[in-house]
Formats: C-alpha cells, sequence, structure tokens
C-alpha cells in the first residue's frame, strides 16, 4: 500500500473583489469565508433562495432574482456554485471578459491547509464519504466530512479559521465542482465508476468523464489514486499519483479484492462482507475504496476493519427499512439514474418487487430490461416516465408489471404480490421531482407507507 506523504501547500487565494454566483448553501459559505477574510464579495442569484439572513447579518449585500451581470463591473474573480450552468449569462460574460471563475471547492481548499481525500464517481459519492469519514472517527482521528454532503469546504476552511481540529477532510466532489477547479490537488482521490448522468448539463459522457478527471490533474507522486478497475471507464485511467486499484469482480489488476466473501488488501484479509453493516456488492465496492483511502494516509488493518464493522447503512441508498412476514422492503430512493438501479438489481439475492419511475431526465431505459428479466418477478410503475419505463421492459417478459397512480399504490400492490423469500426494492432509476419534492421525501414516504403495513 502506498502512504501519502504530507499535505500540501496552497496557492494563494484569487484576486478580488470577487462575486459569488449562486446563493445555496455553498455560495453563502464561500461569500462569509472571503469576508471573514476581509475580501470585498457580493453575491447573486437569478433565483429567491431562503436562508439569506446569514448573508445580512454578516454584512455581505447581495441581490436576488437577477442575472448578476451588472454586478460584474470591477470583479476581479467570479465564485460559481455547483448549481449554476456554464451556460449561465453572469458566467458567460464573466468568461468574455476575461474575469477569473473558480468553484467553492477550489476557493475553500486554498483556505486549509489539511489533507483531502476527494471521492468522485457516478454513484455512491455520499455512501463512501460518509463511509470513509467514519473509519477516521471511529480510529479516534480527527476527519471532517465536507462538499456535496451538506458540509461546504467554505465551512471546513472557517472552522479550521476559528482553531478548529478540521483533521483529514473527506470532500464528496460532483462533476459540477471539479469542473471549475483549477489546481485543487487532493492527497487521495477516489474515482468510483462512470455512468450518464447530469448529461443535461455536461452535453455529452466525454465532457462529464473529462470534469470528473480533473480530481487527478494535480495530483504528484506523493499523492494517491483509488481507482475502481472493474469500470472500464476508470480502469484505463492514468495518473501521475501512485494507484490503489480495488475491484470486487477478481480482476487481477486489483491490491485490493474479493476471495469469496472476504475483503482481502495486497494478500491480507480485511475483513469478511457478512461482517458488515451495509449490504450489496456495491457498498463493497464503497468499502474498499474507503479502506483504500483511509490506509493511504496512515490507518491500520485492525482499525479500518473495526470501522467497516460499525458503519451504518445510510439513509435511502439501498437501506433496509423493515422485514414482514418474510419480505424484506429496501429504500434505494436516492438511485435516480440507471446504473444506481443495476447497481441495486445485481447487490440483490433474493427475487424481487421493484417499484420503478419519475420525473424525466432524458436518460434511455433500455439498459435496465435485462438485469430486470433476471432479478424481479413483479414492477410496479409510477410517476412521469412510468409508460416509457414499461415500454423498454417489454421485452424482459416481466410476470407481474403494473401501472400505479402513486408510490402508496405501488408499495401495497408490491407488498401484496411479495411473498416469503422475496423484496420490495424502492430503486426508481429517476429523480423524484414530478411527485415529491426530493429524494429523501420520497425515501420518507415509503418508509412510512411500509410501516403503516406493518400494524
Ligand atoms: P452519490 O452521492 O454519488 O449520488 P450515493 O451514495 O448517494 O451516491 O448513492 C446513490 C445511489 O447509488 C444509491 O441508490 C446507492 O444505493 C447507489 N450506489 C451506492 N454506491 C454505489 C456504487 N459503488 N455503484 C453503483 N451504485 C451505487
Amino acid at each position: 500500500m502506498e502512504y501519502v506523504r504530507s499535505s500540501k501547500a496552497r496557492p494563494p487565494l484569487p484576486e478580488g473583489p470577487f462575486l459569488v454566483v449562486g446563493l445555496a448553501r455553498s455560495g453563502v459559505a464561500a461569500a462569509k469565508a472571503l469576508k471573514a477574510l476581509d475580501q470585498a464579495v457580493f453575491g447573486v442569484d437569478s433565483g429567491e433562495p431562503e436562508g439569506l439572513d446569514v448573508l445580512r447579518e454578516s454584512g455581505i449585500g447581495f441581490e436576488t432574482s437577477v442575472s448578476g451581470t451588472d454586478r460584474l463591473e470591477g470583479v476581479a474573480t467570479v465564485i460559481k456554485s455547483p448549481g449554476v450552468p456554464e451556460s449561465a449569462e453572469v458566467i458567460a460574460e464573466a468568461s468574455r471578459r476575461g474575469v477569473t471563475v473558480i468553484g467553492e471547492l477550489e476557493l475553500g481548499w486554498r483556505m486549509f491547509e489539511a489533507p483531502v481525500v476527494a471521492i468522485t464517481g457516478t454513484n455512491g459519492k455520499t455512501t463512501t464519504t460518509e463511509l470513509t469519514a467514519h473509519l477516521f472517527r471511529s480510529a479516534g482521528r480527527p476527519v471532517s466530512a465536507a462538499g456535496n454532503v451538506g458540509h461546504p469546504v467554505c465551512e471546513v476552511a472557517m472552522e479550521a479559521a476559528a482553531g478548529h481540529e478540521v483533521g483529514t477532510v473527506v470532500c464528496e466532489c460532483s462533476s459540477f465542482q471539479l469542473e471549475d477547479s483549477t489546481e485543487f490537488s487532493p492527497e487521495v482521490a477516489v474515482f468510483l465508476n462512470l455512468g450518464p448522468d447530469h448529461l443535461d448539463r455536461h452535453g455529452n459522457l466525454d465532457s462529464y468523464r473529462e470534469a470528473k478527471l480533473k480530481v487527478f490533474a494535480n495530483q504528484g507522486d506523493g499523492d494517491v489514486a483509488v481507482l475502481n478497475v472493474d469500470d472500464p471507464a476508470v480502469a484505463t485511467i492514468e495518473t501521475a499519483a501512485a494507484q490503489i486499484r480495488f475491484s470486487t469482480a477478481g480482476s487481477d489488476r486489483a491490491q485490493i479484492t474479493l476471495e469469496g466473501e472476504r475483503i482481502m488488501v495486497d494478500g491480507e484479509a480485511l475483513i469478511e462482507t457478512s461482517e458488515m453493516q451495509v449490504i450489496g456488492r456495491h457498498n463493497v465496492a464503497n468499502a474498499m475504496a474507503g479502506a483504500a483511502s483511509a490506509l493511504a494516509l496512515g490507518l491500520g488493518l485492525e482499525e479500518v476493519a473495526a470501522g467497516l464493522r460499525s458503519f451504518p447503512p445510510v439513509a435511502h441508498r439501498y437501506e433496509p427499512v423493515a422485514e414482514i412476514e418474510g419480505v424484506v422492503f429496501i429504500n434505494d430512493s436516492k438511485a435516480t439514474n440507471v446504473d444506481a438501479t443495476l447497481a441495486a438489481l445485481g447487490s440483490s439475492d433474493r427475487p424481487l418487487h421493484l417499484i420503478l419511475g419519475g420525473s424525466v431526465k432524458g436518460e434511455p431505459f433500455d439498459g435496465l430490461a435485462g438485469p430486470v428479466a433476471e432479478h424481479c418477478r413483479g414492477v410496479y410503475l409510477i410517476g412521469e416516465t412510468a409508460d416509457e419505463i414499461g415500454r423498454a421492459l417489454e421485452p424482459a417478459g416481466i410476470e407481474i408489471v403494473r401501472y400505479c397512480e402513486d408510490l402508496e399504490a405501488a408499495v401495497s400492490e408490491a407488498a401484496g404480490a411479495a411473498v416469503p423469500g422475496e423484496a420490495v426494492l424502492l430503486s426508481p432509476a429517476c429523480a423524484s421531482f414530478d411527485q415529491f419534492k426530493n429524494y429523501e421525501d420520497r425515501g420518507d414516504s415509503f418508509r412510512r407507507l411500509v410501516e403503516e403495513l406493518d400494524v
């Protein structure tokens, strides 16, 4: 196993004055962190986000429901929030004027000095971020989970500035954050997998992959790249950093592998997968990625194994919520794309009753037919995409196919059809915005409906 040498000196902050574009949590954190450094900063948002009182209280000027182009005068650097597309008028105009544009991740990273584990991929980022942070925490090492997990890197920077020990910063990095980074250089960078998601913003798979590959761009030979060699799009990545490769599928190119159901590290036993609380093959991959990162930063095998044992399932991510009369109910509401649902199907050893469907994202569903035929006895279709998925699944010849009005009807029909030894799985392959506030709301509804079955 390779060990990371040290945390790195950071490049200086870019020049102010700053304009923060997008005032959701990370934009607000960026503005506050800049203000705390006495920088001139102003914020804009094209909508009306909530929770901006903190800006007022910090004496930071802002304007909402505006494109923001009028505020570019005199600005030297734009901080672009991950939710803001490249095509936004203010970003295009800033680029035209030669104004520096960077993301909140790049800014925050420049503001503290601590080793960083950056985790990217299409699916599994949140799980792997929480799991990796848990490994450090349970070994008694200071750690901060940051990034897309609801704790922007700029907040970590402010905590560090206030004298808190932030420890190792384990950071979930979306393609949007990476796209807007320039010198970001994590000590450990993890690439979990790559599938077609967010193509609405990135245009095509190549540019989505390019954005994610930026996680390795500034690494050097004292750093570590953790790669899932089971994914063909990841296996071929070349890095300046030393590589730790993992495989759940028996690749002989990996240092972290499965022997039967035992995770092995360089030929030494780490843990039996049955000792972990998270279930499913994809979570074995996430555990391998977390273990690689922790080992690279000096944790021992025993410490890592203990942490893997005590890590609880993450809500809405292939989370078992109940077993009722021999039927297991699994909440995988976070499966908002086809690849995540395929991972769930590949992880299930019981015949499934699968609830699919939600809002339209433009991703084709044809890839579902084969695996659904292999694993499912019933499918229950909900939401805007129900008809489209139904058509894509016709070749699968599933025993039970039901078009359901809503999640309640789907849970009720699936529970009615399932027999002991089977499972009901909510893994919709779609976002939730047609019928729910977000995937958490959908998963919470599923849990509640299942609990109501149990009375
Ligand atoms: P992200 O933060 O990348 O969206 P999450 O950890 O929130 O990832 O999980 C998103 C969905 O992907 C969930 O349905 C989860 O069960 C599934 N998933 C988790 N890990 C993996 C993996 N390694 N490969 C494929 N799917 C995964």
